[in-house]
């Protein structure tokens, strides 16, 4: 696929520059995105979407169970997981998840 500079009508040659390709423009010394490129992002973009909607439905079943009482119904079992809530210098936060009622709620060790 041959593109041409929209401006003098010089062919564009494909550069890779910043981990990204330009079509580039000799005489105009002018960098632009190629169309190929931006349909490509487009692409990845709605695959992240659907990864995101697939993770919440397969997330719960992965989560570890524990013994732990819920404070709303009373179940025994609970999923868990850590989280990451404030600085990197924090020890991460645990959370509890009822798998009775869905009530979430955390733990301060
Ligand atoms: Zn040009
Ligand atoms: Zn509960």
């Amino acid at each position: 696929m041959v593109e041409f500079c929209p401006k003098c009508g010089n062919v564009l040659v494909p550069i890779k520059r910043k981990e990204k390709i330009w079509l580039y423009c000799k005489h105009c010394n002018k960098y632009y995105k190629p169309k190929k490129a931006v349909k490509f992002s487009e692409k990845i973009n709605s695959k992240k979407k659907e990864v995101v909607v697939m993770g919440k439905e397969e997330a719960l079943k992965e989560l570890p169970i524990t013994k732990i009482t819920c404070p709303k119904c009373g179940n025994d079992k609970a999923y868990w997981w850590m989280q990451q809530t404030r600085g990197a210098d924090e020890p991460p936060t645990i959370f509890y998840k009822c798998t009775k009622c869905g009530y979430t709620w955390r733990s301060y060790s």
